[in-house]
């Protein structure tokens, strides 16, 4: 067994991420399997070094070891780039020209941060309109043709610890990006490239990310990439219900270290917030 934890280092982690990685690691640990740490830092213009040097603190300061050194995502971009060429390869691939506000006009509904369900109007470009637009220089991201994706590799399923076994279904996050304008891969392509490339058997992750992992699915089987097992846990939450985020520095593990909280209360209270999921310990 190899699970993982794969945080972005745009930010200080706090109370969920804690949850996610404690889950993982003691998922490895009671299977005597691996755990590793894997940097999302893809979102290149908003990491630092600091954040990663941070991430990797919290974590030993947790109790929590990993192989080393971990994988960072932009030392990999090559490997992203032959996945997308596979893709395209395929034909399930477009570019998209389309902006922010091109997306806002279309009211494309907004998913989780920001990724709306694309309603496809690039797909239907003529070559003679993408011709155009390159040669004006507009920016461009690659979608994928989720239904064509979807009918290529047939009815999928995958396995989750809390959800059992759940149907693919590719309409729900639609066309996804899988090489955005700015660097030639996505959150989707890079996440399924590493998790095989580092053989994750285990996937822990919040239940935001439920609806990717139907795209997930298919990307692994395009690519011939083996089918892992989700976890995909309950968000730790604030005293108003809303799910942690970077502006909840007071529960950052580094604010609630310096304020002298043990290792031992940042754990209970990393799991005291969420409903009685597990009867893990630290
Ligand atoms: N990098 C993602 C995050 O920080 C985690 C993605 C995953 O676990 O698949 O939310």
């Amino acid at each position: 067994m190899i699970t993982r934890f794969a945080p972005s280092p745009t930010g200080r982690l706090h109370l969920g991420h804690a949850y996610s990685a404690l889950l993982a690691w003691q998922w490895a640990q009671e299977a005597k399997g691996r755990f590793l740490l894997r940097f999302e830092d893809i979102d290149h213009t908003r990491v630092r070094e600091e954040f990663y040097e941070g991430i990797e603190v919290d974590l030993d300061w947790l109790g929590m070891s990993w192989e080393t050194p971990a994988w960072r995502q932009l030392n990999r971009l090559a490997n992203y780039e032959r996945a997308l060429e596979q893709l395209r390869a395929m034909g399930l691939l477009y570019r998209c020209f389309c902006t922010r506000k091109d997306l806002m006009r279309m009211d494309a509904p907004q998913e989780g941060e920001g990724s709306a369900l694309y309603p496809g109007f690039c797909r239907h470009l003529t070559d003679e309109e993408v011709a155009e637009k390159l040669a004006k220089k507009i920016p461009y991201c690659w979608r994928l043709r989720s239904d064509l994706a979807g009918e290529r590799v047939g009815p999928l399923q995958f396995v989750d610890k809390r959800f059992g076994s759940l149907d693919v279904r590719p309409e729900l996050l639609g066309d996804v990006v899988v090489a955005r304008k700015d660097i030639a891969t996505s959150y989707h392509l890079a996440v399924v490239v590493d998790d095989a490339a580092q053989e994750v058997s285990h996937i822990v992750r919040g239940e935001d990310l439920l609806e990717s992992t139907h795209i997930h699915r298919i990307l692994q089987e395009l690519l011939g990439f083996p089918e892992p097992e989700y976890w995909h846990h309950e968000l730790v939450v604030d005293g108003e219900g809303k799910r942690l985020a970077k502006r909840h520095d007071a529960l950052a593990i580094a604010t609630l270290r310096e304020e002298g909280a043990s290792r031992e209360e940042v754990w209970e209270r990393a799991l005291s917030q969420v409903r009685q999921e597990t009867g893990l310990r630290p």
